[in-house]
């Protein structure tokens, strides 16, 4: 722990003394270097694509001049840069909207089983062009939460995204909604978002700061594959303001199942 430490003279009935008081600002320093870290991450993964856009820039205004096959080229590469950070902004934006606390909780009903067929219905090409399927399965019955169905949608959205990107080619994701009567952690009737891929999974020390903000296991494939590193970070906050939870079950070569459990209207 650390401490800020005062002193002062005083004078009482006793005669003259001092009092000494102990303040414990672990949890401030904390918030400071965390906010301090984020501030960097941001910095660096801005200045990333900038570097290489002023980069090209240069050589487009240079050597590339006469070359059109070059411009083609460079500037294509000058869009997909562009629109990394136009992702990364979009995501720190999604990001310090649900992470703030005193918003209102979202509360209108929102049909899961709709939400998730509309959501894998979106992904479908993407699973087509990399060769792999996507499975929905859903008992009859309403899945109705009380939430926001923007936000539960970027949820679905994250975590079948992920699973086709990380899975790799021709991977099978299953996505599943069960009811469950009694939720010990969430004290009640819930409803169980799965989305489980039969890809490379995740080594066990990896899995608790997965949802860390710009925490990834292979930094290089996730920028390849498009990532920002704040995937499961919105996921987590959207959960949490939906007094839901997640878990997440994986191991290295048995690939990874996520779980959601949101209370049930
Ligand atoms: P990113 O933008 O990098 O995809 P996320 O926050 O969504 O960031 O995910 C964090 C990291 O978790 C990823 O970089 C990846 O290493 C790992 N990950 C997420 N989902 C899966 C999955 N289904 N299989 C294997 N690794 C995964």
């Amino acid at each position: 722990h650390r401490f800020n430490v005062t002193c002062a003279p005083v004078q009482g009935t006793f005669g003259r003394g001092a009092v000494i008081c102990f303040r414990d600002v672990t949890e401030l320093r904390q918030l400071d270097q965390m906010r301090r870290d984020f501030v960097a991450n941001v910095s660096h993964e801005l200045r990333t694509p900038l570097t290489a856009i002023l980069g090209f820039i240069e050589t487009l205004q240079g050597p590339a001049r006469n070359d059109p096959q070059a411009q083609e080229r460079f500037l294509s590469t000058m869009a997909d840069e562009a629109s990394r950070m136009n992702r990364l902004v979009g995501d720190l934006l999604s990001l310090s909207k649900v992470e703030e606390v005193s918003r209102m909780r979202p509360t209108d009903a929102v049909n899961l089983g709709d939400l998730v067929r509309s959501v894998v219905r979106n992904l479908m090409p993407l699973a087509t062009d990399a060769g792999s399927t996507l499975d929905f399965l859903a008992p009859g019955g309403a899945m109705i939460v009380p939430g926001d169905s923007d936000q539960l949608m970027q949820v679905v959205t994250n975590l079948i995204e992920n699973a086709l990107k990380y899975g790799g080619q021709g991977t099978h994701v299953t996505i599943r909604l069960d009811e469950v009567e009694r939720d010990r952690s969430l004290r009640g009737p819930a409803i169980c978002l799965s989305v489980k891929d039969n890809g490379p999974g995740i080594d066990p020390v990896h899995i608790p700061r997965l949802t860390e903000r710009f925490y990834r296991i292979d930094s290089h494939r996730s920028r390849e594959m498009g990532g920002t590193g704040l995937g499961l970070a919105i996921v987590k906050h959207i959960i949490n303001r939906h007094r839901g939870r997640m878990a997440i079950e994986s191991a290295p070569g048995e690939g990874s199942t996520f779980r959601v459990f949101l209370p049930k209207l």
